[in-house]
């Protein structure tokens, strides 16, 4: 995988000897005669900076196919598009907030309807699926709490049922865990999180396992047009080389802030998978080859979630996650205000739950800056 990182995909210019993937800039391409041309015709069809990072995606997640979005969410809608009025979907309950926002305010009134199920229970996924489903859309692990669901037990039940499974990879991203290889059938990735690594540029991107649904998703990319533009293209690839750099850091850190945290006596509760007594845990170390960067924990309320908040200077409060360096927020007052507060509770966000994107800053800093925060 390391060597893939930076060997991957389109190796630099075959007309230069350029090491990196010029930036085309560039809208259209001339043809020598009509239809004739030299693989390019127009930039949203195609591009060669973004075939680049297409390519590079689709290879590190073993899949056929991959394509670039101008958004996570772009990449998203793209794929939601796939299904027809009166569709249905089986999506869980605690996917990313702009998930449940575009597929129950937006595609719902186009009449493709969705029900969120908890799909770390797969018999919670088996009552949910009716005649009319076509796909099962899931995240693990979760977020906020970091639910763990077995990516492979639901590819074989959508497998059985007919239906697409499609995983949103943004959390371990392809260096920790490969859903296609576990059965899944389409991955999504917010690139703006982990595999940017560095925010300062938003972006999705899809894979395929298989060629057909790839080229039908190309389709779709291009009829509707949320393209990843060259140089944000650029920008992601100059990212992902340095992912397994990265990746390896935000985990070693991590769990060391982990069981830090959990030995602390103002924290109630610790949500990472890393832990052994997470519910997750032996099911993450058997899918995925890490844990990640992300840990939620529990305060007792929002009074004592805001003086931490307040309080720290390596940790930046900031909406979004995955970057070098670290984040701190309150999921309930930020990503997930919204959903309702009952609808909270039952998941078990509460006010008092932090979460943490932890960066790749020295841990003992880390660490420290947390303590006196807590204190
Ligand atoms: C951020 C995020 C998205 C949305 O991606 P954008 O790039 O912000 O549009 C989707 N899924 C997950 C898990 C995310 O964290």
């Amino acid at each position: 995988m390391d060597t893939k990182l930076i060997h991957g995909g389109v190796f630099g210019d075959p007309h230069t000897g350029a090491v990196s993937v010029p930036i085309y800039q560039v809208s259209t391409y001339k043809q020598r005669r009509v239809g004739e041309h030299a693989g390019y015709e127009y930039s949203r069809t195609g591009n060669p900076t973004r075939a680049a990072l297409e390519s590079l995606i689709a290879e590190l997640e073993n899949g056929a196919r991959g394509l670039a979005f101008a958004s996570g969410m772009a990449a998203i809608s793209t794929l939601v598009s796939l299904f027809n009025q009166g569709d249905h979907l089986v999506v869980g309950d605690d996917v990313y907030g702009g998930t449940y926002r575009v597929l129950s305010k937006v595609f719902s009134r186009l009449g493709i309807d969705a029900d969120f199920v908890d799909t770390s229970d797969l018999d919670q996924v088996k009552a949910a699926i009716r005649e009319n489903t076509r796909a099962v859309y899931m995240e693990t692990p979760s977020n906020p709490l970091l639910k763990v669901s077995d990516i492979r037990a639901l590819a074989d039940l959508c497998k059985e049922r007919g239906l697409l499974l499609i995983v949103d990879n943004t959390f371990l991203t392809p260096y920790w865990q490969n859903p296609l290889d576990l059965g899944a059938d389409v991955v999504v990735h917010s690139a703006t999180k982990y595999l940017g690594g560095h925010s300062d540029v938003v972006a999705g991107l899809l894979v395929t396992k298989d060629e057909q649904l790839g080229e039908q998703l190309h389709f779709l990319q291009n009829s509707i047009g949320g393209i990843l533009g060259p140089q944000d293209s650029w920008l992601l690839m100059r990212g992902i080389k340095t992912l397994g750099l990265r990746m390896k850091q935000h985990e070693a850190n991590a769990r060391r802030i982990a069981e830090w945290l959990r030995e602390h006596p103002k924290v109630k509760n610790v949500f990472y998978p890393g832990l052994p007594d997470h519910p997750g845990h032996a099911l993450a170390a058997r899918q995925a080859r890490g844990f990640g960067g992300i840990i939620s924990f529990d305060v007792g309320s929002a009074e004592a979630a805001d003086k931490v908040l307040e309080s720290t200077r390596f940790f930046t409060l900031a909406e979004s996650l995955g970057a070098v360096e670290s984040l701190i927020s309150v999921p309930a007052r930020m990503t997930h205000a919204s959903i309702p507060p009952e609808r909270r509770a039952e998941l078990g966000i509460t006010d008092g739950l932090i979460r943490i994107s932890v960066g790749v800053e020295d841990v003992e800093d880390l660490i420290e800056d947390l303590g006196r925060a807590l204190g």
